[in-house]
């Protein structure tokens, strides 16, 4: 959930639910935000959840860097998961 202020007034506007769109008959879900005082409506396409990179520890200096690091930024020890 976000806080968003609405454009018109400035006041924050309260999440209403999900909402499905077929603008062209596709599918879309929304955030539906509604301002308590003009009632304007926002609508937000749901974020994805930011991607969580898997983490290797390096065996030499024990410091964990992302998985898709050829090599340890620490130590330089290559990373034991990328087998190239
Ligand atoms: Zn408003
Ligand atoms: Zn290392």
């Amino acid at each position: 959930m976000k806080t968003i202020h609405c454009p018109r007034c400035s006041k924050q506007l309260n999440f209403v639910g999900e909402a499905g769109l077929k603008p062209g008959g596709q599918d879309l879900k929304a955030e539906v935000y509604a301002c308590p005082k003009c009632g304007k409506m926002e609508f937000f396409a749901p974020v994805e959840p930011e991607v969580k990179i898997e983490k290797v520890t390096c065996a030499a200096c024990q410091k964990s860097y992302d998985i898709d690091f050829p090599r340890c930024p620490g130590c330089g020890s290559p990373n034991p998961k990328m087998a190239k």
